[in-house]
């Protein structure tokens, strides 16, 4: 195919626009890509879609490559399904709803879990018939509450999205492995670096699941990683947990008057100069020794509005991030939920709790917090509080303080929760050393769902011994438009993208420099004698454009070879640049196809 920039549908630009903040959302509008239709929303321009079809197409063919077969589903979906497994209410404001004229409620999807497991069920009845992985490269709509950078968080996106079906266990197992294996060669091929790291499924339900993160500046989401190999999502982080401590001869624990110590610091100051500690007793009071519990509000998917009070050491701060990923389990609805901290009116409906001072009370015969006690809160806890642990903490009495209260002595908890911040050179949970942050992007989740979904929808197949059983699946997504976006993203220079060939809109582009008749000629049977090489070519035919204008535009483009027919003509040579590296090469004119054809080969 040749591209003629003197027909091409393109305009590009020399401004950034004036919402963009990253490289690749100002680069893909101003290289003439895409173009914002609203918030979150994009349309594809030939060059843009160029991109995204290549993107595609090594998709398709490593879903292939692990015998994955493609359907597509409507966009468009009516409520029943997304009922029956209560994400109708469960995405909450994530979700497009809508009406048809009859008023029957609709939906804009989001991901297909429900419809492929009834599609499956509406014609697949037979262990026989399994393992089965179906997939799309499909629109999914999430009303998500900032969209971002552009393609990186669209609100109308393009997602591949897979689904296994398998008899048992041991069936996912297999399928799961060849997704994540077709995932890192997808990843691979594309030249797009990715982690697998270890991540909490969320409201997906399920339980084994790895997102693949590009590392990044701009990525949303934090990781972890340590030298030895371990590598997770901050929210999946699971603490190294102390031993429990024998406790049978702690001293009872104490009242102390602790006049305005609100916070953690005035009540470290406070207790080294009221309660000094000896060396031999561990010394010095620091914040590591407090118990804080602070108070959350939960927003139910109802709306409804939940207070549980999370206790942690005085010296780590709660990540409201982690709480959500891990607070499911102990809540009465599942879904999508909000999280805050509570306000005066939350606190004023409990006055057991005394702000500033809050503890889980003096003994376990009249708990505040935890196990009904007088507050009826959900009462959760960092995993380092382990039984037989000492606390200094609120009293619940305005300027007191209690000290040496004793984890499993005299306070219970509701139940232990991921949920504090997780720090450079905390312990990684399997000992392979100190653990190191980075941000990433999320560009493809895999999941081990089970039967969650089949359950719901009611999805079995005879067995073997004519029995019949709930399928087990799998779900596994790329995000394909936010994957262009990080090409971009981590593809560019000063002067403009550059693309790596696996995904480059063309494999060359031809540049006619000057005015002469012979330039445009000889540019032209090039193109023509690289097209025919089985390249795919820009040609930049522009007759009145300066030299200065097409050489901007061929490299904010970003196609990986730039071939410029100019001046060098007439002694029989053109200059052949690669993009990527900058070097620059005059070639024969009979032996540049050659030259580039055998650049295109070496990737
Ligand atoms: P995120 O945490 O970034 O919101 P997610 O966990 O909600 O993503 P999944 O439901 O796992 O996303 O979707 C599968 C893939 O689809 C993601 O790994 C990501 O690459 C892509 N994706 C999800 N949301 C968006 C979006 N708003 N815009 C573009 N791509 C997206
Ligand atoms: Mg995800």
């Amino acid at each position: 195919m040749i591209l003629r920039l003197s027909q091409l549908f393109l305009r590009t630009l020399r401004e950034d626009p004036v919402d963009a903040e990253v490289a690749s959302h100002k680069l893909l509008v101003r290289a003439g890509y895409i173009r914002r239709a609203a918030p979150g929303i994009y349309t594809w321009l030939p060059l843009g879609l160029s991109v995204l079809r290549k993107v595609e197409e090594i998709i398709r063919e490593e879903m292939a490559a692990i015998g994955a077969q493609e359907v597509h589903f409507p966009a468009l979906l009516p409520r029943e399904p997304y009922e029956a497994t209560n994400r109708w209410t469960e995405y909450g404001e994530g979700l497009f709803r809508l009406q048809d004229r009859k008023g029957a409620d609709y939906l804009l999807a989001p991901t297909h879990e429900e419809m492929f497991t009834l599609l499956v069920k509406d014609l697949y009845s037979s262990y026989k018939d399994l393992p089965l992985s179906l997939y799309q490269i499909q629109n999914k709509y999430r009303d998500e509450a900032r969209p971002r950078a552009g393609l990186l968080r669209g609100r109308e996106f393009i997602m591949k999205d897979s689904y296994s079906f398998d008899v048992d266990d041991a069936g996912l197992d297999a399928s799961y492995a060849a997704h994540r294996a077709a995932y890192l060669r997808i990843f691979d091929r594309l030249g797009l670096e990715v982690i697998p790291v270890t991540a909490t499924a969320g409201a997906m339900g399920g339980s084994k699941s790895e997102e693949f993160l590009h590392p990044t500046e701009v990525g949303e989401d934090t990781f972890v990683r340590s030298a030895g190999g371990y590598a997770a999502n901050v929210e999946a982080v699971t603490t190294v947990v102390p031993a429990d401590i024998d406790f049978s001869n702690a001293p009872a624990a104490r009242v102390l008057d602790t006049p305005d110590t609100p916070t953690i610091d005035t009540l470290v100051a406070a207790s080294n100069e009221l309660a000094p500690r000896s060396d031999s007793d561990g010394g010095a009071w620091t914040a590591a020794d407090t118990l804080k519990n602070v108070v959350l509000a939960v927003t139910l998917p109802t709306k409804e509005r939940q207070i549980v009070v999370i206790g942690v050491p005085g010296d780590r701060a709660v990540d409201l991030k982690r709480v959500e990923a891990n607070i499911g389990a102990f809540l009465p609805i599942a879904g999508e939920i909000g999280l805050e901290a509570a306000n005066e009116e939350d606190l004023k409906k409990i006055p057991q709790l005394v702000k500033g001072y809050i503890g889980p009370g003096l003994s376990l015969d009249e708990p505040v917090l935890g196990l009904e006690g007088s507050s009826k809160l959900l009462f959760l806890v960092d995993p380092r509080i382990v039984s037989g642990t000492s606390w200094v903490t609120g009293a619940n009495q305005d300027g007191k303080h209690v000290f040496g209260l004793v984890a499993g002595r005299d306070f219970a908890w509701d139940g232990v929760i991921e949920c504090t911040e997780v720090r450079a050179g905390d312990e990684a949970p399997d000992g392979s050393g100190p653990l190191e942050t980075a941000r990433g992007i999320e560009m493809g989740h895999i999941f081990q769902l089970g039967r969650k979904y089949a359950e719901a929808l009611d999805l079995k197949v005879l067995d073997q011994n004519g029995k019949q059983v709930v399928v087990t699946m799998g779900s596994y997504g790329v995000g394909v438009t936010r994957a262009v976006a990080a090409l971009a993203e981590s593809n560019n220079d000063e002067r403009g993208l550059v693309w790596p060939r696996s995904v480059a809109p063309a494999d060359v582009h031809v540049v006619a420099v000057g005015r002469g008749e012979e330039i445009f000629a000889a540019a032209e049977k090039l193109s023509a004698e690289l097209n025919a090489a089985g390249l795919d070519v820009i040609y930049d035919d522009r007759p009145k454009v300066s030299p200065g204008v097409k050489f901007g535009d061929a490299e904010l483009v970003g196609v990986p070879t730039i071939l410029a027919v100019g001046r060098g003509l007439a002694e029989g040579v053109v200059e052949i640049k690669d993009r990527r590296t900058g070097d620059a090469e005059n070639v024969a004119v009979e032996k540049a196809v050659d030259y580039v054809v055998n650049a295109v080969r070496q990737k």
